[in-house]
């Protein structure tokens, strides 16, 4: 078990850090790793997500965003799944595990990945544990654990510019002049499934759908970690989730 997480931690210049980006991979026994980060939309699991890929050096694989720029190129899977994301509804589970497969096949991930948002439903589980037994790749899942009153702030309160994409937030991220952003003063808008009705369907297929994949976790006896992610600074919380993997 050792073996397998000590590879997460990337100490600039250290010997580990060589072998997390693969300098040393002739001479590194050690089987790669998937990184599940798990929790409520909300939770920050994207923005930690983008934290750990740049420090870990392993990719990150988010079924949103994989979704999102489907639908933007408007092929035919996002012309599939356009309405669903609209709704805040999950996705079919065969076009997001063959998504996933797709891409856990491609060279970057073979040292090891993190998940965004992925699995979400007992089918995704399930599908996952035979993807990564099938690559050999030890499976960690660290729960983002925040408040559910927190959750709405975040979510309501979120905005976005519709010219440069940069995301504020109205109680903890604000611009400088309401409304407008910093960058290039276009006015803020809300992003379709940030809207409320939409956000009670995300939060909705979370609690009925995906947070019962916690038992199912411990069921299969995965290394499950819990953070809590409610109140502190991102950097915090990384700086938790980092302490976390550096002690196994
Ligand atoms: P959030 O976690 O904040 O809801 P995401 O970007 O992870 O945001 O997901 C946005 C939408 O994409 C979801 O509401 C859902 O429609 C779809 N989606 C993303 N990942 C999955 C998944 N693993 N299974 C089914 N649908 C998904």
């Amino acid at each position: 078990m050792a073996s397998h997480k000590s590879e997460l931690v990337n100490t600039e210049g250290s010997p580990e850090s060589a072998d997390i980006r693969g300098e040393n991979q002739a001479s590194n026994p050690k089987a790669p790793l998937a990184l599940v980060l798990f929790g409520s939309p909300g939770s920050g699991k994207g923005t930690q997500s983008k934290l750990l890929s740049r420090t870990v050096g392993i990719p990150q694989i988010s079924t949103g965003d994989m979704l999102r720029e489907h639908v933007r190129k408007g092929n035919a899977v996002g012309t599939a799944v356009e309405a669903k994301l609209k709704a805040g509804t999950l996705v079919r589970d065969e076009v997001v595990n063959a998504l996933v497969d797709e891409r856990l096949a491609q060279t970057d991930a073979a040292r090891g990945f993190i998940l965004d948002g992925y699995p979400r439903t007992r089918a995704q589980a399930e599908m996952l544990c035979r993807m990564l037994a099938v690559r050999g790749i030890h499976e960690v899942v660290i729960h983002l654990v925040v408040d559910y009153n927190v959750i709405i702030a975040r979510l309501t309160g979120r905005r976005q510019c519709p010219v440069c994409g940069t995301l504020y937030n109205v109680i903890s991220k604000p611009p400088k002049v309401p409304g407008v952003c910093d960058l290039d003063g276009a006015d803020l808008v809300v992003r379709d499934d940030d809207r409320e009705e939409v956000i009670r369907e995300r939060l909705e297929a979370y609690e009925n759908q995906t947070r019962p994949l916690l038992d199912y976790f411990r069921e299969k006896g995965k290394d499950l970690y819990e953070i809590d992610a409610s109140h502190d600074a991102p950097e915090q919380v990384f700086r938790k989730i980092e302490a976390l993997i550096r002690k196994q």
